[in-house]
């Protein structure tokens, strides 16, 4: 049987080249720059005010307190959107609000808080200013030619409010993959509806499709195929070419696990089956013409799982990211973690970040229909073949915001970690 780091790295070998695209705002998000940008202009591209309060000259007010305020006369107001277009003179002050182009002639904005209204046309300055104080000048935050994010970057809320800031509203990204799920059985009804006798709800749709979804990735419901070979022929056989095309259960010995058998006769190569961890042993990949395939065991914490160690980083990498795997760290365990006899075992386990490192816990029952323990757990934890992990021992774990890294750095960050 495959180990862990062989069926990563067969799986590495069908990966195809991210595909450029232009998108929008909305749906840049999470995904991965195509290209670097750069800025055509200064942000911000005018001299403006950091505060509420008036704009004076330095000059004027560089050595007075509250004791020795001095009185100026105000000239006019410049509001955002509304700049004042007149030249400051000595003894002058105009009222500024936060973000208006501070005029021509001021070089510093006295906060409100700081003043005292005198009269009508006057205000009292009650502590110093001096040059570029609460001025926030042009190019302060990016130059015009400054490249501000690199091909292969990670979009996240902050790159989207830059990106709207620079004018770029259709950002070259690597186009999102799809990934179309079936989830298969004769036992399973759909989560709004009550079971009858020996039925289940079908949790791993619903399951499959957040783990898609935070990866930001479009999600097809293919629904649920009963457990015969019409059926599934049927619902595996549709118009659209998902890049990626999952499907739950039915890939173990049973009888009725026939997944894999509909798949090869509609055209799919396989390229393996079964992996040496626990849990998802039966885990089966293959490729139906230019799609991936992975056909996921059907227990909800074993798809979970599997679909963390290898759809998520096959997901990363096609959408372009060049460090799909989640590093792995040293943890010293609190509870025993049992190991499984010639496998790796994902445990679902609790770190905590404390003065001397990791520490990990069980989050509860391992087994792989438990789901209340992967509710639960924020991490897996790695637990090797050989060893069974005593409380005090280190065993490594991988954290869902863990750094991210390459398949070779993995392998050896993970080598490194069990011996
Ligand atoms: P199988 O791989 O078909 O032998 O299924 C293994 C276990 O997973 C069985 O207990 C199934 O009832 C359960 N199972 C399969 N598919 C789902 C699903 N979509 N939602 C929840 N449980 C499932
Ligand atoms: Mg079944």
């Amino acid at each position: 049987m495959l180990n862990y780091i062989e069926a990563l790295e067969i799986i590495w070998k069908h990966i195809p080249q991210p595909v450029p695209v232009e998108t929008s705002l909305e749906n840049a998000l999470e995904g991965y720059l195509a290209e670097p940008v750069t800025s055509a202009e200064h942000i911000p591209s005018f001299s403006n005010s950091a505060m509420d309060g008036f704009a004076v000259r330095s000059e004027d007010v560089r050595a007075v307190s509250a004791e020795n305020p001095i009185k100026l006369n105000v000239v006019g107001k410049a509001l955002a959107g509304k700049p004042w277009t007149g030249e400051l003179a000595k003894g002058q002050a105009v009222y500024i609000t936060t973000g208006a182009p501070v005029p021509e002639n001021a070089d510093c904005v006295i906060q409100v808080e700081n003043t005292r209204a005198a009269d009508e046309e006057s205000v009292e300055i009650i502590t110093p200013g001096k040059k570029g104080l609460n001025i926030r000048y042009p190019g302060e935050d990016v130059r015009a030619g400054q490249t501000v994010f690199a091909k292969h970057e990670k979009i996240n809320p902050g790159h989207i409010g830059l990106l709207a800031t620079l004018g770029i509203t259709r950002p070259k990204i690597f186009r999102k993959p799809t990934v179309a799920y079936l989830s298969t059985g004769d036992e399973l009804v759909q989560p709004d509806q009550q079971p009858g006798e020996g039925q289940i709800r079908n949790s791993n749709t619903a399951l499959i499709r957040a783990q898609v979804q935070q990866l930001g990735s479009r999600f097809i419901d293919l629904g649920i195929a009963s457990d015969n070979e019409q059926d599934l022929e049927q619902k595996l056989t549709f118009d659209e070419k998902p890049d990626i095309l999952l499907t739950a259960a039915g890939v173990s010995m049973g009888e009725y696990d026939l997944v894999g058998k509909v798949l090869e006769k509609i055209g799919l190569e396989t390229v393996f089956w079964k992996v040496a961890i626990k849990p998802g042993k039966p885990l089966l990949f293959g490729k139906l013409n230019s799609t991936l395939y992975f056909g996921l065991p059907g227990n909800p914490v074993s798809a979970a799982v599997v679909f963390l160690q290898f759809v998520a980083p096959v997901i990363r990498c096609l959408s372009g990211s060049l460090t799909p795997f989640i590093k792995p760290v040293a943890a010293i365990a609190e509870d025993t973690f049992k190991n499984a006899p010639q496998r790796l075992n994902f445990a679902r386990g609790i770190c905590t970040c404390c003065n001397n490192g990791w520490r990990v816990r069980s989050a509860g029952g391992q087994g792989s229909h438990v789901l209340s323990g992967l509710a639960a757990s924020n991490c897996l934890v790695m637990v090797p073949a050989q060893k069974k992990i005593e409380p005090g021992d280190e065993v490594p774990v991988q954290l869902p915001a863990g750094d991210l890294i390459t398949l070779e750095d993995f392998k050896q960050a993970f080598a490194g970690l069990l011996s």
